[in-house]
């Protein structure tokens, strides 16, 4: 009997939360894997941000609050973004929710209906595609090559824009790739968005601090489509704080409006604690930040060098997040007993199998040339990880 109705029988479970999962359950059987899958960081949660916690549950901040979040924290987020990334955004104009995710999620939900359509450069992460399906919307994939660093260029964007073009989802630095818009590719985008006036622009940052170029760029600095960007972002990756879920949306107060029309109807306000905490976060010295990013940086090198000497890998240096993402299709099309590689994601479970190091196949990004690696591990997990990969690698003829 399959009583689901065809929302879910049409949407795919995200895969990097799957793969996770598979290497967990082989951990428990005791295989030791390591998990270069899920993207999360492997930092603790900065103290003054959890002494902000243990604050607000011991004076009582223990009920409903309004479902976009205390004002407290919509003023610091309303700071922060004057701050650091020269938007004015009053606090009216904030969500908070649980997560990123459910931003982005909201964000769509809000606007997409059956048959708009929904441009999304693609590599891009596993969970945007889906929540356009969730949406009933079509996906409209735009392929950047390794050789155009992933990006999209304004004709690129052009090309793809039709009369059913609803939103844009943009994701700078990204996941999966690393790569970062500055500030003249932007400009390009905004260029070709401002002749179209329907388009909503949503604009993840989520990986805002994970950046190894310096100068975070936001594509809502143009005033020309300002009114139509959704700056999504929260204290995930920066704070090391993905389990707590709070991300939020800054945006036009319409769409800020709907968004919280439909977040009271399903999830109400993101969890009073987690608020307090994010406030705290926003509001403290900075220099956690900074040291976790230049951890991560560090890492990055280290895995550009160890993937240097795995040849059938090419890889480009990402400028930002916490991902490698080399393309492997040298690979396909070789075997190793009777375990034959046609794609990403044979590769994957090829890795996770025999060299026990979990990853991601590209597919699920929308780029089956190419696999993804977590780096946000420790340096003894990563020199393992990929002298087994390339180990294994090697088996293949
Ligand atoms: N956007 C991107 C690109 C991500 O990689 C993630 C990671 N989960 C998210 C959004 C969601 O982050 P959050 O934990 O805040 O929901
Ligand atoms: N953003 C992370 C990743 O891509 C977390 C898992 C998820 O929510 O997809 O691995």
């Amino acid at each position: 009997m399959n009583q689901l109705s065809d929302r879910l029988n049409n949407l795919q479970p995200s895969a990097t939360l799957a793969m996770s999962q598979k290497s967990s359950e082989l951990k428990a059987q005791g295989v030791d894997v390591i998990n270069l899958s899920v993207g999360e960081p492997d930092f603790f949660t900065p103290d003054v941000i959890k002494k902000a916690a243990e604050k607000a549950i011991n004076e009582n901040f223990s009920f409903y609050t309004p479902v976009p979040g205390y004002m407290s924290l919509r003023k610091a987020i309303s700071d922060k973004l004057k701050k650091e990334n020269g938007l004015d955004y009053a606090p009216e104009q904030i969500i908070c929710s649980n997560g990123a995710k459910q931003s982005v999620c909201n964000a769509l939900l809000s606007i997409i209906g059956a048959g708009d359509e929904v441009i999304i450069p693609a590599p891009y992460w596993v969970s945007y595609e889906q929540m356009v399906i969730l949406a009933e919307g079509k996906a409209v994939i735009v392929k950047c090559s390794i050789d155009q660093d992933f990006k999209m260029t304004p004709a690129q964007l052009e090309a793809a824009i039709t009369p059913k073009t609803k939103a844009l989802i943009l994701c700078s630095p990204s996941n999966p790739t690393g790569s970062i818009y500055n500030k003249e590719e932007l400009k390009g985008l905004a260029d070709v968005l401002a002749k179209y006036p329907n388009i909503i622009i949503i604009s993840d940052e989520i990986y805002e601090h994970i950046n190894y170029i310096g100068g975070h760029q936001s594509i809502a600095q143009f005033a020309e489509i300002k009114e139509r960007v959704a700056v999504v972002n929260g204290v995930s990756k920066a704070y090391a704080m993905t389990g707590w879920r709070l991300g939020y949306m800054a945006g036009p107060l319409w769409l800020v409006k709907a968004c919280n029309k439909l977040q009271g109807q399903y999830t109400s306000n993101p969890s009073s604690i987690a608020q307090k905490a994010a406030e705290a976060a926003y509001l403290m010295d900075q220099s956690p930040v900074e040291e976790m990013r230049k951890a991560f940086e560090r890492r990055r090198d280290l895995v550009l060098n160890l993937v240097a000497d795995i040849p059938g890998l090419k890889c480009r240096k990402p400028d930002g997040a916490f991902y490698v993402f080399p393309e492997c299709k040298s690979y396909y099309g070789k075997s190793y007993g009777d375990r034959k590689i046609n794609n990403s994601e044979d590769l994957a479970i090829y890795l996770l199998e025999v060299a026990h190091v979990a990853s991601v196949s590209g597919s699920a990004f929308g780029d089956d040339d190419c696999i993804r690696m977590s780096y946000a591990t420790s340096d003894d997990n990563l020199k393992e990880a990929f002298k087994r990969i390339k180990e294994k690698l090697s088996l293949l003829k």
